[in-house]
């Protein structure tokens, strides 16, 4: 009678929009063919990036770091470190001990960088780093010290050796004026004489990549690339100093800043980008810019299914068709919370508690939907970045002309260590990308300030040797 009719029509309806949701999802899933080839672009570009011909237009810009050897356990004394460009902001005091018994001690305090001054103009960036510093310098009663200093500074930056480095662009949610083209550690240093309150000895500054690498090197010596999968993504490795056409020399190896966050900017993932991932970018600060970085990181995943979810709603499959004025505000699906509806030993009532605090009204087929839609974005997430590591593992393979590779990558970042899937999903992809090498993954800890510390004391250690 007419209440199966109904039944039926419901049910219709049902797998109708079934279908129209995993149509929309299909372009997110990635055959291993698709990855294979975004390995093999990733490949092109790295040899784009390190031959002087073609440095320049390079889009990854694979960046010197005038790091050329990891630790060797010597290194000693006192530093200071800042950490600039992930999601805090930090001051350290890094204590390293030498000899049989080995240490490291760390004191840290955090500040808040309000946006207008992430966005506002260099001189106040520099002038509120210096008084951080000051105040930390305060906290720990050190003010008359003079230490050395190491500067993680989590952007592109071209270097010409440990202590100068040009800002390329600003990425991620920072826009300072007056930066970009500018030494940033001289910027540093004029802060601190404007302050006029302490001295210090920048020594280095240093990506949170090479910091990442650099900590886990210290207990692991096979540790030789470093990755961050957090609010940014971008990696970096030894790579042989004769391949680095644009620093002078042959021999030994270097650390480069590969800035793959770069990635595609020259259209090359076009023809894998959605258009949802388009919306993510024309929304963003840097349109145009850091294009993989945008379908990988942990700044923009969030954004990516946002875009999905008001798709979606749009076309009346999610919310009942209304659009709230949270699903228009920019940034609502922070890492965590992705993290926390992604969980699996999360229910549905759960995931519809996180989507009420954050101010979305969902049934429970909803819930199903919006968990669904995370877990396409961050997956491909996780094999987008396992392919480019994949490109990185083989080219270190390739350069020493080995069948295979035993190689230890260390690693940070918010995604890799909150999100419950990211991790596994992109270790699996490298395995399945880079057959022919063995790569172990260490987890750094707090490596953006150990590491400065690291690079810091080598600085020393070789200024020192070269001035006596
Ligand atoms: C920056 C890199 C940085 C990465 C991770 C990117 O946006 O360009 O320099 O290593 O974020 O923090
Ligand atoms: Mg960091």
């Amino acid at each position: 009678g007419k209440g199966a009719a109904m039944v039926t029509a419901v049910a219709y309806r049902l797998t109708e929009q079934a279908r129209h949701i995993q149509q929309t999802l299909a372009e997110f899933r990635l055959s291993k063919n698709q990855l294979l080839e975004v390995k093999k672009r990733m490949k092109v570009e790295i040899e784009r990036g390190l031959k002087k011909d073609s440095h320049k237009d390079a889009t990854v810009k694979m960046l010197p770091t005038f790091v050329r050897s990891t630790p060797d356990g010597t290194e000693n004394g006192d530093f200071l470190a800042l950490d600039l460009g992930g999601t805090n902001f930090r001051v350290l005091l890094v204590k390293i001990r030498s000899g049989k018994r080995r240490s490291v001690e760390m004191h840290n305090k955090i500040y808040a960088i309000p946006i207008e001054v992430m966005q506002g103009t260099g001189e106040e960036l520099f002038d509120h780093i210096v008084h951080c510093i000051s105040d930390f310098l305060d906290y720990m009663g050190m003010k008359s010290a003079r230490l050395p200093l190491g500067f993680t500074f989590s952007f592109p930056c071209h270097q010409t050796s440990l202590d100068a480095g040009i800002l390329v662009t600003w990425t991620k949610g920072f826009k300072a004026t007056d930066c970009e083209g500018e030494d940033v550690v001289e910027l540093l240093r004029e802060a601190i004489k404007r302050k006029e309150e302490f001295e210090l000895d920048v020594v280095a500054i240093v990506n949170d990549t090479v910091g990442t690498m650099m900590t886990c090197a210290y207990e692991e010596p096979t540790c030789e690339v470093g990755l961050i999968a957090g609010t940014g993504s971008n990696a970096c490795y030894m790579e042989e100093m004769k391949n680095i056409e644009i620093v002078p020399g042959t021999e030994g190896r270097m650390c480069v800043n590969m800035e793959w966050g770069a990635f595609g900017d020259n259209g090359c993932l076009d023809d894998i980008r959605t258009t949802y991932d388009q919306a993510v970018d024309e929304n963003s600060l840097n349109e145009g810019k850091q294009r993989y970085e945008k379908m990988c990181s942990g700044m923009y995943l969030g954004e990516i299914v946002r875009q999905i979810l008001i798709d979606l709603t749009k076309r009346g499959f999610l919310f009942r068709g209304q659009i709230s004025e949270t699903l228009k505000t920019r940034g609502i699906f922070e890492t965590k919370f992705l993290s926390q509806i992604e969980s699996d030993r999360l229910a549905l009532l759960q995931v519809r508690a996180i989507l009420q605090q954050l101010g979305l009204d969902s049934t429970c087929d909803d819930s199903i939907i919006v968990k669904e839609v995370c877990g396409t974005v961050s997956r491909r997430a996780a094999q987008l970045c396992g392919a480019g590591m994949a490109a990185v593992v083989d080219k270190i393979r390739e350069n020493r002309r080995l069948d295979h590779l035993d190689v230890t990558v260390g690693v940070d970042g918010t995604l890799y260590k909150l999100h419950p899937h990211f991790s596994r999903i992109f270790q699996q992809t490298v395995k399945e990308l880079a057959p022919k090498c063995d790569v172990n993954f260490l987890l750094s800890e707090d490596g953006s300030g150990k590491g400065a510390a690291l690079i810091t004391a080598v600085g020393c250690r070789q200024r020192d040797a070269s001035s006596s």
